[in-house]
């Protein structure tokens, strides 16, 4: 890690403390911060009115318990958390992550990136994440439909289209969006469309959502590749993880001319030099919900990996879709022997900080995900529009409108980066344009 500057660090030193043992949160911070030098030495005022510090203090954590009974008819219990970050700019907005590795520090990573991002988009959402240590592998629809209902059960008192709006996140999909708007709908009364985003398309859901995160970290790319008068045309592209995002990266990469070679998943990779077969690889998993060694299985031609990294395989472009720190240091030396030059991340924090100074260091593009992934929840900020005004806009329009909203982001960045005296530096300004707006309005909005 490089050398914060001195305010900073005290900041830094005082969340570490206040957080212990929660590591992704402060690494999360640190990253942040890092980028927040200037800002602080051109304006001073963010200091004395302790609004950086403020934004590292989460307004409402809720840790509760979910129980509920298996198949088998024993009682369960797992852990549910929302952590309702920041609400400067618009009801606390962020996804629900259902893996057995959440934690409390896990969520409070998620929810403080969420604040950035949400500003980056320039769209009226606050930050806020959540979920549960609750596995979903291997669960049947019974157990899932339970669990959800479980979950809802105590969360919906914290929830409403103004106040907090979940989505969802690893082991979130349509499927337990629709079991907890089911049960929100059923304890309220109320049909409330814009409580939730990633809702089915015939219950109040927007086109283009599905496909949201990984279209809009390729639409990214696509501006990176035209600032430097190229295209993806004949590009080779490597993806990790084969879940929601990663299969839309894919699938808009194939689109734009380039060729997706490897994904993965937790137990390893799939190598099929001929491009992934999208069809195939939806089937396996958004059908059958099976693993990329089925798709391995079936597809003539691919090979399986499982004893090592998916950043061996040779690509010009990397996209990390799965999860955080997947992409370490010793990755992201092979990425660059293998002459990578841009790598975005589709995942929340993919890449490892030796990772990513590795890149810099390499002169390798790379841009972070509260901007590459952004597009995920710019279009449920549509979802959310299109709720309140009781309308739906077609396919075309919904991914004109994320499309331009990726532009927007892409060059915001830029242009903060110049602003702030570092050229083409992607992580300074996406910190730096995300943190102003949000940091604006907290002081607009007196000491909250
Ligand atoms: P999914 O649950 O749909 O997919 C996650 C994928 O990542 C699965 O294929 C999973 O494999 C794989 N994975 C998990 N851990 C590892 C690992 N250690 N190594 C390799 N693969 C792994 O989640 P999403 O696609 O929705 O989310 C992926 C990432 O994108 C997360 O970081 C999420 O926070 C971020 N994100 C998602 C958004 C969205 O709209 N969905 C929006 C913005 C960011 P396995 O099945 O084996 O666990």
């Amino acid at each position: 890690m490089t050398a914060l500057h001195s305010t900073l660090h005290d900041i830094y030193d005082e969340v570490a403390r206040r957080n212990p043992g929660e590591v992704e949160f402060h690494q999360a911070v640190y990253e942040v911060l890092n980028s927040l030098g200037p800002v602080v030495e051109k304006h001073p005022d963010y200091v004395d009115s302790a609004v950086i510090r403020r934004l590292c203090e989460p307004e409402r954590q809720i840790i509760f318990r979910v129980p509920w009974l298996d198949d088998t008819g024993t009682v369960q219990i797992n852990r549910g958390f929302r952590v309702e970050f920041n609400s400067a700019l618009g009801p606390f907005k962020g996804g629900l992550r259902f893996h057995p590795s959440v934690y409390l520090g896990i969520v409070k990573f998620l929810g403080y990136e969420q604040i950035f991002k949400n500003s980056l988009t320039g769209l009226p959402i606050g930050g806020g994440k959540g979920g549960s240590d609750f596995d979903p592998k291997g669960r049947s629809d019974g157990e899932i439909m339970r669990f959800c209902q479980s979950f809802m059960t105590e969360l919906y008192r914290h929830l409403g289209e103004y106040t907090d709006v979940p989505a969802g996140d690893i082991g979130v999909g349509m499927r337990e969006i629709g079991y907890l708007f089911g049960q929100y709908k059923r304890i309220t009364n109320r049909y409330e469309s814009g409580v939730f985003t990633g809702k089915g398309l015939t219950w109040g859901g927007s086109q283009v959502r599905t496909e949201a995160t990984g279209y809009g970290t390729v639409f990214f790319v696509d501006e990176i590749l035209r600032a430097n008068g190229q295209s993806f045309d004949g590009k080779q592209v490597v993806v990790s993880g084969s879940g929601n995002v990663a299969i839309y990266a894919i699938e808009k990469v194939h689109e734009l001319g380039g060729t997706v070679v490897a994904c993965s998943d937790s137990s390893g990779y799939v190598l099929d030099e001929k491009g992934i077969d999208l069809d195939l690889l939806k089937e396996v998993k958004e059908l059958h919900r099976g693993r990329i060694a089925d798709y391995a299985d079936v597809r003539g031609g691919a090979t399986l990996v499982t004893s090592r990294s998916v950043w061996e395989v040779q690509c010009d472009i990397a996209l990390p879709c799965a999860t955080q720190n997947e992409l370490t240091g010793d990755d992201a030396a092979l990425l660059i022997g293998s002459g990578c030059q841009i790598v975005a991340e589709g995942a929340n924090m993919p890449c490892t900080p030796e990772a990513v100074k590795c890149f810099e260091a390499a002169g390798v593009t790379f841009a972070p995900g509260k901007a590459a992934n952004a597009g995920g929840v710019a279009t449920s900020a549509l979802e959310m529009q299109q709720n309140a005004s009781r309308d739906s806009w077609t396919f075309e329009d919904t991914e004109a409108r994320l499309s331009e909203i990726m532009r927007r982001i892409h060059d915001r960045c830029l242009s903060t980066a110049d602003d702030y005296g570092q050229p083409g530096n992607y992580v300074a300004g996406a910190n730096i344009a995300g943190f102003i707006r949000v940091a604006d309005a907290m002081l607009a909005l007196g000491l909250v």
